[in-house]
């Protein structure tokens, strides 16, 4: 009997119940890994559905799957097409009697995977899915997901009474080799119609895939560089590689398994400190957890413009605002430091897409879904839920939403850059700006303008909108918003 075992965003070794459930029957297993052309197409607002940095990473993911699983006497099946033809062909090329995964709970995710089961069930070929993206498993919640809480904190609380982590599962030691089977090759970027993504010299960190570079990461911020016993302290942070763990790339494509970081966390409490630091790390996979199962309660509920809550306002789709947005030019250096950050190197910080995710909301009133679908264009670390579960969070249309709230800017640029370290890094025609001046640029005279050698509307823009009165005008219309219920 062969065993295929689908890789999806889980591209590791440790930890992954499928492979370690295919392993226990002791006969041969076929890997895949396919890559979906779905997945290169085009956002509904038009822009590439995976942009070049999460291409590049998942390339790098899936080629060090392929090594770690040839380094045990196997090999991963790479192939480029639909899994809903692939899987079936190989199955019945290689007599394969069983497939298994690990399930999503998002909509493109799911219409793939029940498409792959539906074909295989014409075949007679069973198949065996298992939960494996989150901290906490489903079965130890001290609830049905129908029933999940809609209140994060009641959540939380809850399931850190009455729940368990499971233990990871081992990294296999040996695999039977693959198969006849053609392993296939790696694409390139070039085959999804993208270019090699530019690497630049400020970005926090280079980003490489792969559960090797993914592990090796989490070995640096914790043991390494000593950074867990901080984290707490540090995590708001904007400039550098250790502000925070920076996992969430390997997370969102399972390079690494948030039971593995849970287990490092443990040791690291045991072996060296344990304080509010150490249980923030874990938290904050709490909120990781948490949007993954509300995901799965609502279904696409998260996608809709009036969100989790069914709340219609009346966004605008003003492309001119939203340029100015993406290409960091509304004239406030903390969105535009941001925003530029995010098209150099494909990252932000958490303290980054709170504000810029608040202005493009609540100061321009642009429908969110635009801001969520250019984040999933370019964010390394995207996850649908993540990124559209904090989207709705932000824009007030979440499952929680507590009336209108709203990031104030200068104040955030105030407290979490009182250096102005930050906005020079990513705005270099403001380096001769002095720091109690740099956050509100509108304010300088001419003659200051002059000085610092940044004209308004010359060398950096002029806002696009008045603070002020852009909130109240919002806060407006997100009052008169119609429930749908
Ligand atoms: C508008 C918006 C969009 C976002 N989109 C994504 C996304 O697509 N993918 C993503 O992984 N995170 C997303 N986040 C959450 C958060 O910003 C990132 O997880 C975090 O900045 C990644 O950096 P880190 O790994 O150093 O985080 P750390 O601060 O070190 O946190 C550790 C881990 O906890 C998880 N985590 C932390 N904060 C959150 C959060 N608010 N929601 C969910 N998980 C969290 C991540 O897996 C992260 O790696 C988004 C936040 C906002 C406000």
């Amino acid at each position: 009997m062969t065993t295929l075992v689908w890789f999806r965003n889980d591209l590791r070794l440790h930890d992954h119940q499928p492979l370690d459930e295919a392993l226990r029957a002791g006969q041969p297993i076929i890997p895949l890994y396919c890559f979906d052309p779905r997945q290169f197409g085009q956002t509904a607002f038009g822009f590439p559905k995976t942009g070049a940095y999460r291409a590049q990473f998942l390339l790098e993911s899936v080629a060090d799957l392929r090594r770690s699983l040839q380094a045990l006497g196997s090999d991963l099946v790479v192939r480029l097409g639909q899994p809903e033809d692939i899987i079936p062909e190989l199955v019945k090329a290689h007599s394969v009697e069983a497939v298994y995964w690990h399930e999503e709970v998002t909509a493109e995710e799911l219409r793939v995977e029940q498409a792959v089961e539906t074909k295989l069930a014409t075949m007679g070929c069973k198949t065996e899915v298992y939960w494996g993206a989150t901290l906490y498993h489903p079965d130890n919640l001290p609830f049905a997901i129908s029933r999940l809480p809609e209140v994060f904190t009641q959540f939380r609380k809850k399931v850190e009474q009455h729940s368990t982590v499971d233990v990871a599962l081992p990294t296999p030691q040996k695999i039977l080799p693959l198969p006849q089977v053609n392993p296939g090759t790696m694409p390139a970027l070039t085959d999804f119609g993208l270019e090699a993504p530019n690497l630049d010299s400020r970005a926090v960190l280079t980003f490489e895939g792969g559960e090797t570079a993914g592990l090796a990461r989490l070995n640096h911020y914790v043991w390494e560089a000593d950074c867990l016993k901080t984290y707490k302290q540090t995590r708001n942070g904007m400039v550098g590689a250790d502000y925070s763990s920076k996992l969430s790339a390997w997370l969102a494509m399972g390079c690494l398994s948030p039971r593995r970081v849970y287990e490092t966390v443990r040791d690291y409490e045991a072996e060296r400190i344990r304080n509010d630091s150490t249980y923030w790390l874990v938290f904050e996979l709490l909120w990781r957890d948490y949007f993954r199962f509300i995901c799965a309660k609502h279904g696409n509920k998260v996608f809709y413009p009036s969100g989790l809550r069914g709340l219609l306002i009346d966004w605008k789709q003003d492309w001119q605002r939203f340029d100015a947005w993406r290409n960091g030019e509304t004239g406030f250096p903390l969105v535009d430091a941001n925003m530029r950050e995010l098209s150099h190197s494909g990252f932000m910080s958490n303290r980054g897409r709170q504000n810029v995710a608040s202005f493009l909301t609540k100061n321009l009133g642009i429908d969110w879904r635009m801001g969520a679908e250019w984040f999933e264009s370019l964010l390394v670390d995207h996850d649908p839920c993540s990124n559209y579960g904090n989207w709705n969070y932000t824009a007030g249309v979440g499952n929680d939403a507590r009336g209108f709230r709203y990031f104030n800017i200068p104040k955030q640029s105030k407290d979490y850059d009182p250096d102005g370290l930050y906005v020079k890094h990513w705005l270099p025609e403001l380096t001769d700006v002095p720091a109690a001046k740099v956050h509100e640029l509108w304010k300088l005279q001419p003659v200051e303008q002059k000085r610092f050698g940044v004209i308004l509307g010359v060398d950096y823009p002029r806002p696009v909108v008045d603070l002020h009165k852009s909130v109240q005008a919002n806060e407006a219309i997100y009052n008169a918003a119609r429930e749908i219920g």
